[in-house]
């Protein structure tokens, strides 16, 4: 008989800058291997000395608008939901406490998306004492990042089959 445990909670900070549909794969897979997914889009005013903390905020609030209507069909209608959306400041191994997350959900495209989401992991680790799944992402996916989508919209580019 199984035992009753406590839920698991993924945790998947990142910029999503925009959302894309590569982050959504992230998402649908961290659900077979969590009970639920907080995805938090991580921002620190301190880097942007240049701009104005009101609409940084509401680049960020508009950002949290979008990833919840894309991660919406991943939530059961009426039910608790598996996929809620938050923004954080600081360290993403203290928000994870804070959400009670149990370990930090990653995805990797390439060997240089490795080299830097391993040092990562091995200083949240090490240092902060929380681990991290690290999903490769599958080939349809592994083109799309956030810059490439960034890049095409501002030169007219039609984008919609990169995001959710
Ligand atoms: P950050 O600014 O923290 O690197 P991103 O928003 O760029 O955040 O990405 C968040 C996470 O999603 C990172 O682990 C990144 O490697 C991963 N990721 C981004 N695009 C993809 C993709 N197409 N497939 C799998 N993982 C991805």
């Amino acid at each position: 008989m199984e035992e009753s445990r406590k839920p698991r909670t993924a945790l998947f900070a990142g910029s999503f800058n925009p959302f894309t549909r590569g982050h959504l794969r992230i998402v649908e897979r961290g659900l077979g291997i969590a009970d639920r997914v907080v995805l938090a889009v991580g921002y620190n005013i301190n880097k942007h000395p240049d701009r104005d903390p009101a609409l940084m905020a509401e680049e960020i609030d508009r950002r949290l608008r979008e990833i919840e209507k894309a991660v919406e069909k991943l939530n059961p209608e009426g039910g608790e939901k598996r996929v809620t959306v938050e923004s954080y400041t600081g360290l993403t191994a203290d928000f994870a406490r804070e959400t009670g997350a149990s370990f930090l959900l990653r995805g990797i495209r390439s060997v240089a998306d490795f080299e830097y989401e391993r040092n990562l992991a091995d200083v949240n680790l090490k240092v902060l004492g929380i681990d991290t799944v690290i999903l490769c992402a599958e080939p349809e996916y592994s083109y799309i990042s956030s810059s490439v989508v960034r890049e095409l919209d501002a030169n007219g580019y039609d984008t919609s089959p990169l995001l959710p």
